[in-house]
């Protein structure tokens, strides 16, 4: 199975799973990326998942689904374009692969991630989550309809996957992202490593994505709410409650004015 980022508007991803035959997309914002990936490729869309309804998640859907292709989403009057509405537990069964719905709100009221395991064979291929706008490298989403509490949730429970699940996020945001991380831990030393390893990627015109649950537990700050630098670094900052719901907060906080 291969598993590709078509890039879209200025830093979007559109991630695609074929198996040399069928594809799958995920929020195709933009339907030209998807339509050269097909053509490209010589393959046939069969699927289409959508984490949450902002439109640069959606706007492309219409002119891709002919009224044939199956779209799974979760269920806003955003999206009437959805045709198998999914929600928490759910499974979405495509090509021989089961993919697992979590709710995971907090970016908006709706999100949804999918999680997909080789149940039978872990090492043969290593797991995925499509995460949409909850969970960026080195970052998270901002709050706009859902409520902090909600995304600190959502991230916990992403980032209680295995180690090696391979993490796609919706945006090419890492480079960015990482002078927060810098800022809350300067002495972490994989945070500079991160740095140096995403700008030869970009200078080589390459995406930094997927990360992995592994390196997100180590570089994102908003997965490391209970390590002690972390902890001081909000402290020193204002942040007198060391809740881990509370320092992710002031964290988001902290971001949304950096
Ligand atoms: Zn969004």
């Amino acid at each position: 199975m291969n598993l590709t980022a078509l890039p879209a508007f200025t830093d979007n991803y559109i991630w695609m799973l074929d198996d040399g035959q069928q594809a799958l997309v995920v929020d195709p914002g933009d339907a030209a990326p998807v339509r050269d990936a097909l053509q490209r490729m010589g393959l046939t869309l069969t699927a289409i998942l959508l984490t949450h309804r902002h439109a640069d998640h959606v706007g492309g859907i219409s002119s891709l689904q002919n009224g044939r292709i199956p779209v799974y989403g979760p269920l806003s009057t955003a999206i009437p374009q959805v045709t198998h509405v999914v929600s928490d537990g759910d499974h979405v069964r495509w090509a021989n692969r089961v993919f697992q719905v979590l709710a995971t709100p907090g970016h908006t009221d709706e999100h949804l991630s999918y999680f997909w395991q080789d149940q039978t064979n872990p090492v043969n291929e290593v797991p995925l989550i499509f995460v949409g706008d909850t969970l960026f490298s080195a970052g998270c989403g901002r709050v706009f309809d859902g409520r902090i509490d909600q995304l600190y949730n959502s991230l916990m429970r992403i980032s209680a996957l295995p180690d090696a699940t391979r993490v796609c996020a919706a945006h090419e945001y890492t480079t960015g992202n990482l002078r927060f991380p810098q800022t809350v831990e300067p002495l972490n030393p994989e945070v500079a490593q991160a740095l140096q390893r995403c700008i030869a990627l970009r200078e080589e015109g390459r995406p930094t994505l997927p990360s992995s649950i592994a390196r997100e537990r180590l570089i994102n700050p908003f997965l490391r709410c209970t390590q002690p630098n972390v902890l001081a670094s909000v402290h020193a900052h204002g942040c007198e409650d060391t809740r881990p719901e509370a320092v992710f907060e002031a964290l988001r906080t902290w971001k949304n004015n950096f």
